[in-house]
């Protein structure tokens, strides 16, 4: 059996990716994972209506990274998530260390556990030049690692590494991805702000992509 895991924060990347592993896949899993970010309960209740929407199972990581000494503007306890532009300085500060790796070696342990298979992960060009754990270099060094540090071989598959966040929004509307469900705001309201730096790279993308933005933002 094919197996897939995709790594689902329910933010609007890892939906569309989501929904284009379920057409490949029907039985593909989803992981989340709650590491004390500010925008949790929001996010991780659109991510649960997502996966009810395409029919997936969500399963749901706790990883306490503040109770281990993490620091980030995203974390509880943290320092305020800066608002304005999605510029490099205030983006920074939003930064949770080795993130993407943590996820996806506990990813690639729980695949390689059930016998192996694929993991996906969303991480998208955008993201490059502020998450160094987003960059291909990293990810393909992190494909290795997973592929060598595992009996069963476990994939792992990054679509959206070269792709622009418009281009995700494109390939969301063929796939009927349910985009307005997904949650991007750093801010964790029940809707979202509109003036955060994701919020408004969310705003922008729909834009680029010519593509009606049905997300309800407060400002
Ligand atoms: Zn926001």
């Amino acid at each position: 059996m094919q197996r897939d895991l995709v790594i689902y924060s329910g933010g609007l990347d890892s939906t569309v990716l989501l929904a284009k592993v379920k057409a490949a896949n029907p039985e593909v899993k989803a992981m989340h994972f709650s590491y004390g970010q500010k925008h949790s309960t929001s996010e991780c209740q659109a991510a649960l209506k997502v996966c009810t929407q395409l029919n997936v199972f969500m399963q749901i990581i706790e990883l306490p990274f503040a109770q281990w000494g993490f620091k980030s503007a995203l974390l509880e306890h943290g320092e305020a998530i800066p608002t304005g532009d999605y510029d490099e300085e205030s983006l920074k500060k939003t930064v949770v260390p080795f993130r993407n790796g943590i996820m996806i070696s506990i990813a690639a342990g729980i695949v390689a556990s059930q016998g192996g298979g694929t993991v996906h992960i969303g991480a998208h060009a955008g993201d490059h030049a502020i998450y160094p754990d987003c960059r291909g270099a990293f990810l393909h060094s992190m494909q290795q690692a997973v592929g060598e540090g595992t009996a069963e071989k476990v994939a792992l598959v990054r679509p959206f590494v070269a792709a622009s966040k418009s281009a995700i929004v494109k390939l969301g509307v063929e796939l009927g991805a349910p985009m307005k469900l997904s949650y991007s705001c750093y801010k964790g309201g029940e809707i979202h702000c509109g003036e955060c730096a994701t919020c408004r790279e969310r705003k922008q993308a729909f834009k680029d992509a010519d593509v009606t933005d049905n997300t309800e933002y407060e400002k």
